[in-house]
């Protein structure tokens, strides 16, 4: 009887170094100092001319609601990076003044997603809603100077009256309430005396401005809702373009770091902090945003994709969350390798996820022990192997590491390969196993296919017999005969059976949102996540950790899913292929339409 689940001793070493730390290594996120990005080359500059008594702070300043993607790592990336480079520090915020849509849940994934990427902001942690008292006192400062006033006209008036582009805006006709009257209404608005959309307190700025963010902006709504962290204690909330720039005051930061979509909100910026006179003014420096090819990125479609249930959740190991990608096996090394690539633009442009995927191969082609697994199995008896006899076989761990060591696998008289290495009929170029046709096993020996064997029912083929080598053990050829394709194994009495998950793109076009007709969702990728139930792995696979990626060689690179394996039954994701497939169908697209 074959030593059925007999488990022998293999050893497989966890995968390298940085894996272990997961990321705890936020050197390694300093750029090479002449790489030098336009925020880089201001702060450099800043710091020769000793502005800011030459300290650097900068922030990333999240709103918790949503998990964090990987537009958000590009942003940690750059503070945090900036801050390490400079001996500065970068500050953690929650910009949390919209009670309706944040979640404390979401704060705790954002904290794990940035210590994670390897970054620490030590006791730097900050909640705008901590601000509330002073963001209050400011506003009243503001009324007081005759800089801002309360305004009754409904949400849709102020829209109204805003004006557009083209057209100046009209002045409200409460715009001249007196001192007097402001601050009492604005003190009652406090009270919780009126309802929800009847008062808002607004900036007396220039309703003809150019810019519309100039036109007498909001800077408090009415909003009986319970927050996260102050309850009931609120039921104004001021708005995120007046808490921004005054919470980056208060923590003095140095250089305000965010993307280009703000970059019209810089003049209230900037108003708001002279007309206050803030002891600090930070800088307001915008860069263009992180945009992917084949996915949608803002929180709101990711929010969608979840709600509607096209992926398991915000961790769904296809989002381009941090969770989803760590999820499927990327390492914060390779996604603070990847930020550092795409570099800082002050221009939007659509970066190939080709590059991202690039940057999880690069990092693991060198940290990955290899391993062998068949995914889509085919038996093959070996016919002239002898029943009992079991042999180990030594296999490098890595093709270029010796310091990775070796592990054994065993051999026996029957073993799978995968279904599509073997070919009845096969085409002139296919060097994968046919009748009559010789093929090396990977590190065992040559075997030659003698007969195929096919289910009498349905013709479909079960079992290949082949004959071995015994001379070319470890895959050598004695004579020198030429073999040309080798093939992955494993062996049919030792392998674990697994699922493994093999993840793809979620989108199936370059850009989703291209047509603002049709919706994201009409290109959702129906073959984004195939699952396969019965692979079979070399043995020692059964010790995977958590944090343990390889390469299956000839297939990609895989990873325990932790969440969904048990111990009964390991479950693999694919973490990447190992090439990129997509890139040759958008050729042959190109080539044909
Ligand atoms: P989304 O548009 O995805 O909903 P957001 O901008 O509303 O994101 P915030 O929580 O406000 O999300 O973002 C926190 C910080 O991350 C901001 O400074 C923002 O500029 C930055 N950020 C968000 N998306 C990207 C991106 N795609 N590329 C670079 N930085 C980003
Ligand atoms: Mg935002």
């Amino acid at each position: 009887m074959p030593a059925q689940g007999k488990r022998h001793k293999t050893t497989h070493p966890r995968s390298g170094n940085c894996m272990q730390t997961e990321g705890n290594n936020p050197q390694s996120a300093i750029r090479n100092p002449q790489s030098r990005d336009f925020i880089r080359t201001i702060i450099a500059e800043d710091l020769k001319n000793n502005k800011h008594d030459g300290r650097v702070t900068t922030r990333f300043p999240p709103e918790p609601n949503g998990f964090l993607h990987i537009g958000h790592a590009k942003s940690i990336c750059l503070n945090f990076g900036v801050a390490l480079e400079n001996n500065g520090v970068c500050h953690l915020r929650f910009d949390d003044t919209n009670p309706s849509k944040e979640e404390i849940a979401y704060v705790e994934s954002i904290k794990k997603d940035v210590k994670w990427l390897g970054f620490d902001w030590g006791g730097n942690l900050f909640f705008a809603s901590d601000y509330f008292e002073q963001l209050y006192d400011y506003a009243v400062e503001l009324i007081k100077m005759g800089k801002a006033y309360v305004c009754s006209l409904s949400a849709d008036e102020i829209r109204e009256y805003r004006g557009t582009l083209t057209e100046p805006g009209r002045e409200s006709p409460y715009r001249n309430r007196s001192v007097e009257e402001n601050l009492d209404l604005f003190t009652r608005m406090r009270g919780g005396e009126f309802a929800d959309g009847t008062h808002v307190l607004r900036a007396k700025i220039d309703m003809s401005s150019g810019n519309i963010n100039m036109r007498d902006p909001v800077l408090y709504r009415i909003l009986h809702a319970s927050h996260h962290r102050t309850g009931d204690k609120w039921c104004i909330y001021p708005m995120y373009d007046y808490t921004h720039p005054i919470s980056d005051a208060i923590e003095k930061i140095t250089h305000s770091l965010c993307t280009l979509e703000f970059e019209d909100h810089r003049p209230f910026y900037d108003w708001l902090l002279d007309t206050l006179k803030t002891p600090c003014h930070p800088q307001q420096i915008e860069f263009a945003r992180l945009n992917l090819t084949y996915t949608v990125m803002s929180k709101r479609k990711l929010l969608k994709l979840v709600n509607e249930k096209h992926v398991s959740g915000w961790d769904d190991p296809r989002m381009l969350t941090i969770s989803g990608l760590r999820r499927r096996g990327y390492t914060p090394a390779a996604m603070r390798g990847f930020c550092d690539t795409i570099g800082l633009a002050k221009r939007e442009s659509r970066v190939d996820m080709g590059v991202l995927e690039n940057a999880i191969r690069n990092d693991l082609n060198d940290t990955a022990p290899r391993a062998m697994a068949v995914l889509s199995p085919l038996k093959v008896v070996i016919t002239n192997y002898p029943q009992e006899l079991e042999e180990e076989l030594e296999i490098d761990n890595h093709p270029k590491k010796p310091e990775m060591g070796k592990r054994k696998v065993t051999f026996c008289r029957e073993i799978y390969i995968e279904q599509d290495d073997f070919m009845e009929d096969p085409p002139k170029k296919f060097f994968r196993l046919a009748p009559g046709r010789e093929v090396r096993l990977r590190a065992a020996y040559l075997i030659t296919c003698d007969r195929v064997i096919r289910d009498e029912q349905t013709g479909e083929i079960v079992e290949l017999h082949c004959t071995y080598d015994p001379a070319s053990r470890g895959g050598s050829s004695p004579d020198g005969r030429k073999v040309k394709g080798t093939l992955h194994w494993v062996s049919g009495r030792h392998a674990i059976t697994a699922e493994v998950r093999l993840y793809d793109r979620l989108f199936n076009v370059k850009n989703p949102e291209a047509d603002k007709e049709t919706s994201f969702m009409s290109h959702l990728n129906p073959n984004s996540l195939l699952t396969l139930t019965n692979c079979r792995l070399e043995p020692g696979l059964a010790a995977a950790g958590k944090n343990d990626r390889y390469q299956f060689e000839r297939l990609g690179y895989f990873c325990l899913n932790s969440v969904d394996a048990t111990a009964a039954r390991p479950v693999f994701n694919r973490t990447v292929t190992l090439r990129d497939s997509w890139e040759k169908i958008e050729k042959n697209a190109l080539n044909t339409g």
